[in-house]
């Protein structure tokens, strides 16, 4: 089994589940003690969200791209960077190491191809929903993108930022996703990606009964072990 790099901490509460997946998924498949081989860098959230806010991309691509070079010193043979929006600065951590990056958006658009699913309802941060760095990468999939509207999207941002990367799970939060995804589905979408790696705490696909949820933190955890298992 290799050894899987995770650069985590954005936040630490979705961190959590991709341990936790890595070795549920260690666990099913290889049976017995089984376990993940992974190594974590955590960030330090906050400094990262500030340099996000004021557009200093540049400085937080080198943090990840330091915690990269970290993690590939301490032996480990592919990175996941565990959050959506930070693959804005992708080709920066990419450039720092030798090691495989294993881009979440890509493992999203596999999936998305595998259930022909052509188009998609984007829920995730405002970087995420709003900027071509992710949703570039599905239209190069054949996948079209809808994304809610300007004041929707500051909703979906806000709860994303001020409630689950706070470990903070509200109904009524619920209910306000529920209704945007609604409005995705009216205009056309035929699936739902949860782009974004802490809305898994709040929608499930039981919430979304009408149409299929991707819920990307699972897809992405899932290429990570599916590689590690790769000879
Ligand atoms: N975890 C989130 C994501 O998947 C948002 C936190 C961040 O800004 O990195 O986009």
């Amino acid at each position: 089994m290799k050894t899987i790099g995770l650069i985590g901490g954005m936040s630490w509460e979705s961190t959590i589940t991709y341990y936790q997946l890595l070795n549920e998924m260690a666990k099913n498949r290889l049976g017995g003690l089984h376990s993940a081989k992974l190594i974590l860098y955590s960030v330090e959230f906050a400094e990262m969200e500030a340099l996000q806010a004021s557009g200093h991309w540049q400085e937080a691509g080198e943090v990840l791209a330091q915690a990269a070079r970290s993690l590939e010193r301490a032996g480990a043979e592919c990175i996941v960077l565990c959050t959506n929006t930070m693959h804005k600065v992708a080709p920066q951590i990419t450039a720092a190491t030798h090691l495989p990056f294993l881009h979440i958006a890509e493992a999203l658009a596999e999936e998305l191809n595998r259930f022909s699913v052509k188009k998609v309802g984007l829920l995730g941060t405002r970087y995420t929903m709003g900027e071509r760095f992710y949703t570039d990468i599905l239209n190069t999939a054949g996948i079209e993108v809808l994304v809610p509207d300007e004041e929707d999207m500051q909703v979906v941002n806000n709860i994303i930022f001020n409630e689950l990367c706070c470990g903070q799970v509200r109904e009524e939060s619920r209910k306000a996703y529920q209704a945007i995804i609604e409005k995705l589905v009216a205009q056309g979408a035929e699936g739902i990606v949860l782009g974004c790696t802490e809305i898994g705490l709040l929608i499930s696909q039981r919430d979304v009964p009408a149409l299929p949820v991707f819920d990307t933190t699972q897809l992405h955890a899932k290429k990570a072990f599916d590689f590690a298992l790769e000879n």
